[in-house]
């Protein structure tokens, strides 16, 4: 077998260590100043870069310590409180959604689209019906963009806020046009997983001047928010905020800002690789891969998790195949997180801010896609560095020597 080194899981471990401009800045910020004094510092600059990567098609980028942050800010700001709720898909990170519940709001789930991993429109359509709902949430599931000619139709028909979460999604395009442009408002996480990190951190994005002041309330009391808070009621409450302080450090803010720097060329790297990797598995009998439309880029393309075909799921099981393919050097696992109805948070609240459902729920038999996908993903590595070619050799190979004995594993 292959006893290489190279093979060693992870084969390319992340996030990447520091460049010596990032070193030194560091350094450099902890001798200045270490406290967050407004829309200053690494702290403006890196709010202006992210702007400028959107194409500077959004005028306003506020920092958060996390996306979870940012989203909750988010949430707010679009007119989440109790009595309402926020419609999202059942199957993504639960982070998108379950900061709705810290304000009271309730989160009504919806079916997703095998094929984009995105919500579903129609199962959408299906389960708004009686809620009082505000905000409509598409996620850019694994960076694949939603289809925003349709969320922006939907949340238009039954009156919603349209927010973007695009924490899987740095970079990935929709007809042109990047992802987080789109809604009236848009968060990407900058934790240390996702494709642009700062370690710990959230970042909005909105044209919406209201959003703006709402949005800065919750995270930025004081300096920030006396210098841009622009309603004159919501000037009132500059010094305090809404009892909240959920800014990003100025450290952060230089990691991201390095990271913003490298992205480019990271991704270019993980697009050759996925699209060899997902043509490969086009070729086998037992795995579907991708279809990715012409009208969207992938970006940063976040996650690699193709499915089992379901005769091969069926007779020969998930754990056996990802067994196999460990025990042939490929890094591949059951993905984490399941359908978000299974997470208590969703299904019982007893304990949290809301107390009880105030929506009813969204009957499990609504989400069979989620749950039918949940069961068959496998979780691919994705790659971001040059290599010499020869561990994706590897998996071309192997694949397909997996795929054969899946084969005969069927027909016994
Ligand atoms: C990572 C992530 C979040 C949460 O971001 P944090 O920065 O970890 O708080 C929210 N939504 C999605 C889709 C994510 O992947």
């Amino acid at each position: 077998m292959h006893d290489d080194g190279s093979l060693a899981f992870p084969h390319d471990p992340w996030p990447l260590p520091p460049s010596e401009a990032e070193e030194s800045e560091l350094v450099a910020q902890r001798r200045d100043d270490i406290s967050i004094r407004g829309r200053t510092g690494p702290i403006a600059e890196f709010e202006d870069e992210f702007k400028a990567f959107l194409d500077d098609r959004v005028e306003h980028a506020i920092t958060f310590n996390s996306g979870t942050s940012a989203l909750q800010a988010a949430y707010f700001a679009l007119g989440a409180r109790r009595g309402t709720a926020v419609l999202g898909p059942a199957l993504t990170y639960h982070a998108a959604l379950s900061p709705a519940f810290s304000l009271g709001a309730d989160v009504l789930l919806a079916d997703i689209e095998p094929d984009s991993r995105c919500i579903s429109f129609d199962s959408a359509e299906r389960v708004i019906a009686e809620a009082n709902c505000r905000v409509l949430t598409v996620v850019h599931q694994w960076g694949r963009p939603a289809d925003m000619h349709r969320a922006t139709e939907f949340a238009e028909k039954h009156g919603l806020k349209l927010l973007e979460d695009c924490s899987h999604a740095h970079g990935s395009k929709y007809r042109g046009r990047p992802v987080g442009t789109f809604g009236d408002a848009a968060v990407f996480s900058l934790q240390a997983n996702k494709a642009v990190f700062a370690g710990e951190g959230g970042i909005l994005v909105t044209n919406d001047e209201t959003v703006v002041d709402r949005a800065t309330l919750v995270g930025h009391y004081r300096d920030r928010s006396r210098s841009q808070v622009h309603d004159p009621q919501l000037r009132e409450y500059w010094s305090t905020g809404f009892g909240l302080k959920t800014r990003m450090s100025p450290f952060n803010a230089i990691v991201a800002k390095h990271s913003l720097h490298a992205f480019a060329n990271r991704m270019k790297w993980r697009h050759q690789w996925l699209e060899r990797l997902n043509s490969t598995l086009a070729r086998t009998r037992n795995f579907e891969a991708l279809d990715i439309p012409s009208e969207i880029d992938m970006g940063a393309w976040y996650g690699f998790k193709p499915l089992i075909r379901r005769e091969a799921y069926e007779t020969v099981g998930r754990d056996r195949i990802v067994e196999m393919m460990r025990a042939r050097y490929m890094d591949v696992s059951a993905p984490s997180g399941g359908v978000l109805l299974d997470q208590p948070l969703y299904s019982s609240k007893t304990h949290t801010w809301t107390q009880a459902p105030a929506v009813a729920q969204t009957p499990a038999s609504e989400l069979s896609a989620a749950y039918d996908i949940a069961a068959r993903a496998l979780s691919f590595p994705t790659f971001h560095r040059p290599t010499d070619g020869s561990l994706i050799d590897h998996y071309d190979r192997e694949l397909r020597t997996v795929d054969t004995a899946i084969e005969r594993l069927k027909n016994v």
